[in-house]
């Protein structure tokens, strides 16, 4: 493989560059730095010697090329060559591309295995890319519509491949297919040639999604670059996994449109979300936001302004992501994902940044103009569930245009319980929507696919769409009553209706009422034994929802919400209310704040500030807040504050060492220390736990139960550090799969090595939330699991229907087992799920 060289008369520079490059690739290409000099005061300098010393150790016949800032460091390069011997001087070439980009785009080609020849023309180009993006082409500023510039040096690779899925390339998919043709360097094309479309960009969602791409479709994807084999095989690799999608998943079909004749009083529309809803309407309309248009006479100026706007709002869909995953489960939040892209859309913000630029139009004018653009071609598609997409393009809009205006109320606050009437939701009014207030929905937009019908769905808000506009017309107060099961709506029904109605609500409400009601039994199986089920929340309002579904106890607070999203640290104060509240709401249940778990995929970016190679790998949890001391304290104050009176325990995050549960423990003592001192109440036996999720913590598991009070296993970082399998990575991400014998073992490793010191433990990944998983994590003998609030009650009832023995047979094979899928196999068959 060909060897790189970095030479720079700043060791930082050199080493941040390195670092980059490192990250592109994993560290798979030999690369070395030669920069700096040996002297303390002056350290700025090239050393001809090291230069040689980088260029021997990573030489190899494939050639070595070298790269180097300025000046003497171009001197220093030629020196070292002449110390080389006669022999590998041919192989060695000094190259005059830029150093940050040169040395990124070559390490790229050097370890897709290109030749010297190939990666001295990939760190030649390497400023191509940037210029495209920045729309700058011999010096001018220019528009970038859409097409790609060529990369004529390398030819360009087809495949052709046919899409599965059964929704085709629907939001998430083709979410994910942007996402992973952006991640490489190659310029990636598809085209429909089951529509016979042109080829569009692979990195625009928009442009993907206007393929208008079904099942059974054939597409052809084409790649041009240093890259392309990995690339087109990522690709591959996603159509051969279903994108990851299980059909079965999708919503029924049941819930389609239901035709029937309406009688007066009455409106039919599409049965969107079942359940019966009798209240006042009281009509919400999305704030219309006004879009002024004016000449601007610093457009660098204005585009700043929006991309301040689009990182904000990429910010509060992130927060709007984390909520929703945990109300309504990871699989639908993703389609928050979509509405990320389109915010990185290099199409979309090419179009905006032409108005601004050069029609010196105002930011919002310009990118009203763009999404409406791209609405309406959406609009134009024959295929109606892409046309539903409409929905997602004007939500996010909307979001940035909100921003730019600034001041327009977007949440929806209502006074009594109430059925919604309106024109449309947008999937995040939807998602923001509180079910004890809003007790029905009535739009006359919608359909049964649509993200807000699914989000109904799933807060259990019964919801009819689609029906005539004239329901806009009533006044806010009016009675109606709405069947979300048969898609029926009455206004001011008639009394032998209301009285079927109010029948079929109340066997509705039972049987929903029963479902509760064992969810707020203990979850004991058939024999006798009980488990623990707990919550994993991460806010206020899911403490709420968590009790509402039977929670014994918020056996993971996740606290990173507190800290996300902002621009500098929350205060005691602030930290301690929203702890002291989320205790109140659970009336005396456990609750296990884990402390600040931020790094790996949750950079807190007013912190750390330096990018890593390897974020999984690097400076998260606990290391993170050790070398935070006074931030780290300032949490555990809080917590420490908000434990009197409260059944509150301490969590740390990411433990892999002894020392790290001492050094966190010990600023424990400090805070407990100083509040003592101030006289400040806190639970002085206060428990501290830590999370079990790396595979050190499970080798080394005796020795940690004996500095602590429980467990609690975080299989979702342990199953991707085990298996060594980084879960954001499709091509491996399977490999991540808690159910495999390998991660059970470790758990089973780590229950025996609990109970053996005498320490309870629970398991807070999501492999608790799993059906199939229950008799083996009861057989393998956890005393607690913790979930989402949605599926406590399922959980419960799974352990209901089982026995001990049952379970510990059932475990003590799937240990046995060679693989994940052997093991959901055996769970099935000898449960008959
Ligand atoms: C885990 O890793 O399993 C876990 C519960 O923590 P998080 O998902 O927050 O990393
Ligand atoms: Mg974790």
């Amino acid at each position: 493989m060909v060897g790189i060289v970095i030479v720079s008369h700043s060791k930082l520079l050199a080493l941040g560059v390195q670092q980059l490059a490192v990250q592109m690739v994993q560290g798979n290409v030999p690369l070395a730095v030669a920069a700096g000099i040996e002297d303390a005061e002056n350290p700025l300098g090239t050393d001809p010697m090291q230069v040689y010393e980088a260029i021997a150790s990573v030489f190899s016949d494939d050639g070595v090329l070298v790269l180097m800032d300025l000046g003497s460091a171009l001197m220093s390069a030629e020196m070292a060559i002449e110390f080389l011997p006669e022999a590998q001087r041919k192989q060695v070439y000094l190259c005059e591309a830029p150093l940050v980009e040169g040395a990124i785009a070559a390490v790229v080609a050097a370890a897709a295995g290109k030749n010297i020849q190939q990666v001295i023309a990939e760190a030649r180009d390497a400023l191509v890319a940037k210029a495209t993006q920045l729309g700058i082409v011999s010096g001018q500023l220019s528009v970038v519509s859409g097409e790609f510039e060529s990369h004529s040096e390398y030819p360009t690779q087809e495949i052709r491949l046919t899409v599965s899925n059964r929704l085709g390339l629907h939001a998430r998919p083709a979410a994910l297919f942007v996402a992973t043709a952006s991640r490489f360097q190659s310029q990636i094309k598809v085209k429909n040639l089951t529509r016979n479309t042109e080829f569009v960009r692979g990195d625009s969602i928009n442009q993907v999604a206007i393929l208008g791409v079904r099942q059974g479709h054939e597409l052809a994807i084409s790649a041009t670059g240093a890259d392309a084999d990995e690339a087109l095989a990522a690709l591959q690799a996603l159509f051969a996994t279903n994108f990851g999608e299980d059909d079965t998943a999708l919503p029924p079909v049941t819930t389609q449109h239901q035709v029937t004749p309406a009688t007066p009083g009455e409106l039919s529309g599409i049965a969107a979300s079942p359940g019966v809803a009798i209240a006042p309407v009281v009509h919400y309309q999305s704030p219309i936001i006004p879009v002024p248009q004016y000449h601007v006479d610093n457009p660098e100026t204005e585009w700043r302004r929006l991309q301040t706007a689009i990182h904000t709002a990429q910010q509060e869909i992130q927060a709007l992501f984390s909520h929703a995953s945990i109300q309504i489960g990871d699989a639908e939040a993703a389609i928050f994902d979509a509405h990320l892209l389109f915010l990185e859309d290099p199409v979309l913000l090419e179009a905006v940044h032409e108005r601004i630029l050069d029609h010196h139009l105002n930011a919002e004018a310009a990118w009203q103009a763009v999404v409406d653009e791209v609405a309406n071609s959406y609009r134009t598609l024959e295929d109606s569930y892409l046309q539903e997409r409409v929905e997602d393009v004007v939500d996010v809009g909307q979001r940035v245009l909100r921003l730019l205006v600034g001041n327009v109320p977007s949440e929806l606050h209502l006074a009594e319980p109430a059925i919604l009437v309106a024109t449309d939701l947008t999937p995040s009014d939807t998602a923001a929507l509180d079910p004890t207030k809003v007790l029905g929905i009535c739009t006359t937009h919608g359909s049964a696919t649509s993200h807000s019908a699914i989000i109904a769905r799933t807060l259990g808000i019964p919801a009819v769409l689609g029906v005539d506009t004239d329901v806009l017309l009533l006044e806010d107060g009016t009675l109606m009553a709405l069947d979300g099961e048969s898609g029926k709506a009455w206004v001011e029904p008639e009394p032998d209706i209301l009285d079927l109605l109010e029948a079929k609500r109340e066997a509705w409400q039972t049987a929903t009422q029963e479902a509760q009601a064992a969810a707020h039994q203990p979850a004991i199986t058939r024999d006798g034994k009980q488990v623990r089920v707990f919550a994993n929340i991460g806010s206020i309002s899911d403490v709420q929802v968590a009790v509402a579904n039977g929670a014994e106890g918020v056996g993971l607070l996740r606290t990173e919400f507190l800290y996300l999203g902002r621009t500098n640290a929350p205060t005691e104060e602030e930290q301690y209310t929203v702890y002291q509240a989320i205790a109140q709401v659970l009336d005396g249940r456990p609750l296990i704040i884990r402390t600040l778990d931020v790094g790996g995929d949750k950079p807190l970016p007013y912190i750390v500030k330096v990018p890593e190679a390897n974020p999984f790998l690097g400076w998260r949890g606990i290391r993170f807040c050790l070398d935070h001391p006074d931030l780290f304290k300032t949490q555990l104050r809080a917590i420490l504050r908000a434990s009197a009176g409260h059944n509150i325990k301490v969590m740390l995050p990411m433990i892999a060492t002894v020392t790290e549960v001492r050094a966190a423990k010990a600023i424990l003592n400090e805070a407990q220390a100083e509040l003592k001192q101030a006289n400040i109440a806190f639970d002085k036996a206060i428990a501290v736990g830590i999370m079990i999720e790396v595979p050190a913590a499970v080798a080394i598991a005796d020795q940690l139960a004996g500095e602590v009070d429980f467990f609690s296993i975080g299989t979702n970082d342990l199953s991707q550090y085990v298996m060594a399998g980084d879960r954001t990575n499709p091509r491996v991400a399977s490999l991540a799969d808690a159910l495999h014998p390998a991660v059970l073992r470790m758990v089973q490793q780590t229950v025996q090595a609990a109970h053996a010191a005498g320490i309870w433990v629970g398991l807070c990944g999501e492999l608790a939330a799993d059906t199939l998983a229950t008799p083996i994590l009861l057989g393998l003998g956890l005393d607690e699991l913790s979930v989402n609030p949605q599926t406590i009650p399922v959980i419960k009832q799974a352990i209901a229907q089982l026995s001990v023995d049952e379970a510990v047979a059932i475990a003590a094979s799937a240990l046995q087992q060679d693989s994940a899928t052997q093991v959901r196999n055996l769970v099935q068959q000898l449960t008959h799920k």
